[in-house]
C-alpha cells in the first residue's frame, strides 16, 4: 500500500484568492514547490482535495478547475516534481447551476475524495497526512481516520487555540523540514 500527503489547494499550495481559476492570479506559496519535492523523496504520495463550490455558484466551470490544474503540473515540471492526482468537489448545497447544488458526499469535511483517493492509488490512510489552513481540512482527517491532520498558518486566519490539529506550522515547507521529519520519528513507523 502506498502512503500520502494529502494537500488542501488554496491557502496552503498556492495563495489563497476568492474562487480562483486563472492562471495568471495562480502563485505558489514560497517554499511549496519544495515540500512537495520533499514529500515525494520520503515516499509519499502528493494528493490535492480541494473544494470548488465556485463551479456550483457559477462562477466558473469544472473545465476550468482541470485546466487551471494542468498549469499547475505544467509549472511543477519545471521544477521537476508533481502532484500524483487532483480531486475536486464542485459541488453546494446552495448553488446556482442545478446539477451541482447537491449535498454531495465529496465536500469537505466529508470524506468522498480521500475515499476516492483510496480507492484508486492504493493509500494507507494509518501512514498518511493530510494538510490544510482550514478547520474542515482537519475536521476531513479526523473523519476519514488519516493519521496526522496538520494546520498550516499561510492562508485562512485560523484560530490555534481551539484547533483539533495534531500541529500547526506557518506553512508547507516549516512543515516539510521540520515538522514532518519528526513526525515520521514520533511514529516510528517511516516505512
Ligand atoms: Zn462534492
Amino acid at each position: 500500500m502506498n502512503k500520502a500527503v494529502f494537500l488542501d489547494r488554496d491557502g496552503t499550495v498556492n495563495i489563497e484568492k476568492n474562487y480562483l481559476f486563472k492562471e495568471d492570479e495562480f502563485v505558489f506559496i514560497n517554499g511549496a514547490v519544495e515540500a512537495i519535492k520533499i514529500f515525494h523523496d520520503m515516499g509519499y504520495k502528493v494528493i490535492v482535495i480541494t473544494n470548488q463550490a465556485g463551479v456550483a455558484r457559477g462562477y466558473y466551470s469544472e473545465n476550468d478547475v482541470i485546466k487551471l490544474h494542468h498549469y499547475i503540473d505544467d509549472e511543477l515540471k519545471k521544477y521537476h516534481t508533481y502532484i500524483d492526482t487532483y480531486y475536486y468537489c464542485p459541488h453546494h448545497p446552495e448553488g446556482t447551476i442545478a446539477e451541482y447544488s447537491l449535498t454531495c458526499q465529496c465536500r469537505k469535511p466529508k470524506t468522498g475524495m480521500i475515499e476516492q483517493a483510496v480507492a484508486d492509488l492504493n493509500i494507507n490512510l494509518k501512514e498518511s497526512i493530510i494538510v490544510g489552513d482550514k478547520e474542515i481540512d482537519i475536521q476531513t482527517g479526523k473523519n476519514a481516520g488519516i493519521k496526522y491532520s496538520i494546520l498550516v498558518r499561510s492562508g485562512h486566519l485560523i484560530n490555534e487555540s481551539d484547533t483539533e490539529a495534531d500541529a500547526v506550522y506557518d506553512d508547507l515547507l516549516s512543515f516539510a523540514q521540520v515538522g514532518f521529519r519528526d513526525t515520521i520519528l514520533w511514529s516510528g513507523e517511516g516505512k
